[in-house]
């Protein structure tokens, strides 16, 4: 299996209520859902966003992971 090169996601309801770690106006009541973020590494912490600031981070990196893809797979296009 090939490494994993990818931050730890997760979707998960907030056991209590939390705040955005992006921007702390954010509210995320308890009940909601929120994106799980954890870095690699010893220091291992977890990040939590709310949903419309997870949603464009995952679009972001979605984006970002289509262009390199599409940039390795051109390799073998012609
Ligand atoms: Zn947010």
């Amino acid at each position: 299996m090939a490494k994993n090169i990818l931050y730890k996601l997760e979707v998960r309801a907030s056991r209590r209520a939390n705040t955005c770690k992006r921007n702390s106006n954010h509210k995320i009541p308890k009940g909601d859902l929120w994106l799980i973020v954890t870095p690699p590494g010893p220091a291992a912490r977890d990040y939590g966003y709310c949903v419309d600031c997870g949603t464009t981070m995952l679009e972001d990196a979605q984006a970002t992971l289509e262009a390199q893809l599409a940039a390795l797979r051109s390799q073998n296009a012609t």
